[in-house]
């Protein structure tokens, strides 16, 4: 008697085990890994508002946010598609962004950023000011709160629109390096040409120093002849995108940008590490207006 007992004690706990992993592994195939919620969502982060929308020919808009249950995400200007981006990884919450160069008729409009996932479609529009004037007006006010002068109110830049630029001894972040030059050769327009110290005298230098500060210090004086960033050992450590945007920032400086405003650019200090790099519409015309004259020039 006592045998079976066990036999069949045995069978049982053998029967429950099995019950119950063929019970969690059916509840586990019933919890999809990534809760797609129904309707797709779409919040806009940047621009957050007036003077971030002023925009104009020649300027890149940098549209960013977070998308929810979104395949792909485009903007849709004058009824026109001008940019679109896919979340092939299909992330649930999706940090998109759109670069947007294309703005149709001139004036105030809503342009449509539009979702879609599977059939299901999604849009939220965005308040842009298509105006030259405008932003030109910004732009100059820029100048004026932001720009590096010289005692008598001239204005700094660097002595050439072909930036030679050298990575002195810092090759390990020299993808980076090129991605941030890749920036800001698209948004100011100057032309950054890479060269071997031999070649020719550079004009931007990026030095590897043991210091981990990361600086950069222009000659405050009208004509900007050499830009020195240093650039810290540890900066190795830091995440891709956060090294392409201190550089960014750097070069921002080093091409005559003084100051550190609260406006969630290249040159906001208190943006979070992870947002992606951004230089306002106005901020690019700003950079256009003092590179179409002389170094030491007022406005
Ligand atoms: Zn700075």
């Amino acid at each position: 008697m006592k045998f079976i007992n066990w036999k069949t004690r045995i069978a049982v706990i053998i029967i429950l085990i099995m019950a119950a992993i063929s019970f969690m592994s059916c509840k586990g195939k019933s919890t999809p890994t990534q809760p797609w919620v129904l309707a797709p969502v779409i919040k806009i982060q940047n621009p957050s508002g007036y003077p971030y929308n002023i925009v104009g020919q020649g300027t890149i808009l940098t549209v960013t946010g977070q998308a929810w249950s979104i395949e792909t995400i485009s903007a849709i200007v004058d009824g026109r598609t001008v940019a679109s981006a896919m979340n092939s990884a299909k992330i649930w919450k999706w940090d998109f962004i759109l670069n947007i160069d294309y703005f149709g008729s001139p004036g105030r409009k809503n342009i449509i950023i539009r979702g879609l996932n599977q059939g299901e479609s999604t849009d939220v529009t965005l308040e842009i000011i298509n105006d030259e004037n405008e932003l030109r007006n910004q732009a100059i006010q820029f100048i004026h709160s932001d720009w590096i002068k010289a005692p008598d109110g001239g204005l700094a830049r660097l002595i050439k629109a072909n930036v030679y630029v050298i990575n002195e001894n810092f090759p390990e972040i020299q993808n980076n390096i090129m991605a941030a030059v890749g920036y800001m050769e698209e948004w100011t327009r100057l032309h950054f040409i890479f060269v071997h110290q031999e070649n020719v005298t550079p004009i931007i230098i990026m030095r590897k120093v043991p210091d981990p500060i990361l600086d950069t210090s222009p000659t405050p004086i009208p004509a900007i002849t050499q830009a020195l960033i240093r650039i810290g050992y540890n900066f190795i450590n830091f995440p891709d995108n956060l090294q392409i945007k201190r550089i960014c920032h750097e070069m921002g400086h080093a091409i005559g940008i003084a100051g550190h405003p609260h406006d969630g650019s290249i040159m906001d200090i208190l943006t979070p590490n992870e947002e992606p790099p951004i230089f306002h519409p106005y901020q690019q015309k700003a950079v256009r207006i003092v590179y179409s004259m002389p170094p030491g020039s007022k406005i």
